[in-house]
């Protein structure tokens, strides 16, 4: 894969491939860690005297100009990030993006309306392509977060242009890619809502993991399996035999995979007016598990200190409610103990990321917080990802 340092970008118009898909509040950007992140290519870029043409998608607009998608706030944003202006344009290849485009001086930046906005991103239009591709002459792709979609600017542009990897690019995978060449013992802690979101990773990771821990609401599917009471909590009814299967797959490879021994179980999550810990891993009557609770935090801890690399995607409880959220807490802390021990931690999945900054912690305790939920996890399911491929 080319990487931005083999561009001989001076004097030229560099197209880069940015993910600026921030939360807004009304013309505000509420969150800026995907603009800061980006800022490493940015910089770089300015100072070898390219003339810097950024491109992003903002949420789902469907192909059609939505004002509150618009990304003026993020050229605002940006702009006061690098302390210099950041020309916006109204469109994308619109008379508006071609003629700041064609009269862009080395040094300078300008960021194009929402690609999204037009039909031909998402539904990855040649025409489409070509015409981004004709405002620069080299491309960059440093959009991790979005490299799993085959739209025009993640594999039309690139197929057009001389490209190379962003610094964000090549960071995502430097990191994510521990996850997939380890150094040993390789511990895979998962959890979230859903278990049907996440087979493919564990069964990717059967092939790799020493230990995999699994919590939150994908467990009570996997216990189900093995015939135990989990009462009214939620279970993926069509993947009860994926669930026995990938139980039998662990026995067969020898991966430690663990279940719950205990749980935090309520009569209702959002509005709790019983709140039980078990004392084994069923749920009595018709209570619902919601967190993961002493037993199996103080097992799942046992693990994590042994571990040298750790992956972790997704939550062991409904964290948003303080009263569910310190199985998730506790496991948090000791990834980042083990990190400070000299382990390598990789994070990924957005709600994790939220996990980790509604719970208080710093990103800085790990060694690696993907800024891709869905990308991320289809990297360490070890499919090849079109907008990474595309540059090979
Ligand atoms: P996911 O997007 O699949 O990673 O799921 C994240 C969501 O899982 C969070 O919003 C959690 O509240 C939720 N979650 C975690 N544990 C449970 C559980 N035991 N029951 C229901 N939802 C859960």
């Amino acid at each position: 894969m080319k990487k931005i340092a083999d561009l001989d970008v001076e004097g030229k118009k560099v197209l880069v491939r940015c993910d600026f898909n921030v939360p807004l509040k009304g013309a505000a950007v509420q969150d800026d860690t995907r603009i800061v992140e980006a800022l490493p290519t940015i910089k770089a870029l300015l100072e070898r005297r390219a003339a810097v043409i950024l491109m992003s998608h903002l949420g789902r607009p469907d192909g059609k100009a939505v004002p509150e998608y618009s990304l003026r706030p993020v050229s605002e944003r940006l702009s006061q990030l690098l302390g210099r202006e950041v020309k916006f344009a109204e469109d994308t290849i619109g008379d508006s993006a071609k003629k700041l485009a064609s009269g862009l001086k080395p040094g300078e930046i300008l960021l194009l309306e929402n690609l999204r906005f037009n039909p031909g991103e998402e539904g990855n239009d040649p025409g489409f392509a070509r015409s981004l591709a004709s405002m620069g002459e080299l491309f960059v792709q440093d959009a991790f977060g979005t490299v799993h979609r085959k739209h025009a600017s993640m594999v039309g542009v690139p197929g057009i242009l001389p490209s190379a990897a962003g610094l964000l690019l090549q960071k995502e995978i430097e990191y994510l890619s521990k996850g997939l060449n380890p150094e040993r013992p390789l511990l895979v802690c998962l959890g979230g809502a859903k278990l049907e979101t996440k087979i493919p990773i564990i069964e990717n990771m059967l092939e790799k993991a020493d230990t995999i821990l699994i919590g939150g609401g994908m467990a009570y599917t996997l216990l189900k399996s093995q015939g135990k009471k989990v009462g009214r909590s939620i279970v993926d009814e069509n993947n009860i035999s994926t669930a026995e299967n990938i139980l039998k797959k662990a026995r067969e490879k020898s991966v430690d995979l663990q279940l719950p021994s205990d749980h935090i179980a309520t009569d209702d999550f959002k509005d709790p007016k019983k709140i039980e810990q078990t004392g084994d891993d069923e749920i009595p009557g018709d209570l619902i598990g919601v967190d993961i609770a002493a037993k199996t935090v103080d097992k799942y801890i046992k693990s994590i200190m042994k571990a040298k690399t750790i992956v972790l995607n997704g939550p062991m409880g409904v964290f948003e409610k303080d009263e569910f959220a310190s199985g998730t807490r506790r496991i948090l802390e000791a990834v980042i103990e083990s990190t400070r021990k000299g382990a390598s931690s990789i994070v990924g999945g957005g709600d994790t990321v939220s996990a980790i900054e509604n719970l208080g912690f710093s990103k800085d305790g790990f060694s690696h917080v993907s800024t891709g939920g869905g990308a991320s996890l289809k990297f360490l399911e070890g499919k090849a990802l079109p907008g990474i491929k595309v540059l090979g």
